[in-house]
């Protein structure tokens, strides 16, 4: 018959995520810690279980959205977890953003298994897992990789295959690594132009249509009031929280020490991030530096 899916983690993200999988005809089982999270799937018809193993029972593919390695980890090899319970066979698509030697270690446990596991982080943000258009970076094999695509696409609009299991985490952590030094850098010369009496609006112009172009500039600009639908002109609020950002940032630090690379810049926008968050903007979005750096520095 039809394959059941299993659902864990129904937060920002995965809540969106799950929903489009429900729309696109799939019978769901879902688990989250949070009540409140659970109930709004139960409301469209998913099956509700109690935990990772009472998932894993029954689901023939099971996706996950949590938020850190940590989770990632009890979740799949905790005590009633995904793997104490799982049925030969099952496909697992994890699609957190956590760092690739996690993800290499869990998918070797689901082997052990006789279990598939895929890497599959995102990027798009809410918007994109609401919408259906999420790209996924997914690190597997060929054929694993085959198995796995009907079903993000029901999740995404691109599925890319990066290569081996991890490769899709590696894909994810380089491309924040590149966002987080952009959102600083384009932060840091917009409060600069500001300060110096440039008009904000015609600077990203400027900017938009020279070469400081990119996606931090012209499709998220940090400096409120230059895009009517950016999070810095909501107050940032709803996007993609500062917390989240350092911890891609520490994933990217962490990896590259592990080979002994050297991140110039990755460490300094992870220590200048990992100071916003200490001051209590964690929650806020990421471009939330921009005001960071503006009223920090006033006279
Ligand atoms: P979130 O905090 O909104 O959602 C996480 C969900 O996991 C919550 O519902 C939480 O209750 C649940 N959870 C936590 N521990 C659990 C456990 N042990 N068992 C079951 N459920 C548990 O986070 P999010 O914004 O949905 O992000 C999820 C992941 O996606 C993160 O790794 C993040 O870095 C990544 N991501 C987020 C965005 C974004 O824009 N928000 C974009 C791309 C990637």
């Amino acid at each position: 018959g039809k394959p059941l899916i299993g659902f864990i983690g129904l937060g920002n993200m995965g809540g969106h995520q799950a929903m489009n999988l429900i729309k696109k005809g799939h019978n769901l089982v879902v688990f989250d810690v949070s009540k409140d999270n659970v109930n709004r799937l139960a409301d469209k018809g998913a099956k509700v279980a109690q935990s990772p193993a009472e998932v894993a029972k029954q689901a023939d593919v099971i996706v996950t959205m949590l938020p850190a390695s940590a989770h990632v980890k009890s979740v799949y090899c905790g005590e009633n977890g995904i793997l104490s319970t799982i049925k030969p066979g099952t496909l697992l698509l994890d699609s957190s953003t956590i760092d690739p030697a996690t993800a290499r270690e869990v998918a070797d446990k689901a082997a052990q298994h006789k279990a598939t596991m895929l890497d599959c982080p995102v990027s798009g943000g809410v918007g994109g897992a609401e919408a259906g258009t999420l790209t996924f970076m997914v690190g597997g094999s060929a054929g694993d990789f085959e198995k796995a695509k009907p079903y993000l696409e029901c999740m995404g609009k691109n599925i890319v295959h990066c290569g081996d299991v991890g490769t899709g985490q590696v894909a994810k952590v380089c491309n924040n690594l590149v966002l987080g030094i952009s959102m600083i850098g384009v932060s840091e010369a917009m409060n600069l132009g500001v300060k110096l009496g440039m008009d904000p609006k015609k600077l990203a112009g400027i900017f938009n249509t020279s070469s400081a172009r990119c996606w931090s500039s012209e499709l998220y600009n940090p400096c409120p009031g230059v895009l009517e639908n950016s999070a810095a002109t909501r107050g940032y609020t709803g996007g993609f929280g500062s917390a989240l950002m350092n911890k891609d940032l520490g994933l990217a630090v962490d990896s590259a020490k592990s080979i002994g690379e050297p991140l110039f810049l990755g460490n300094s926008a992870h220590q200048l991030y990992t100071l916003v968050c200490a001051k209590g903007e964690g929650h806020r979005d990421f471009s939330v530096v921009y005001e960071y750096l503006q009223k920090n520095n006033q006279d």
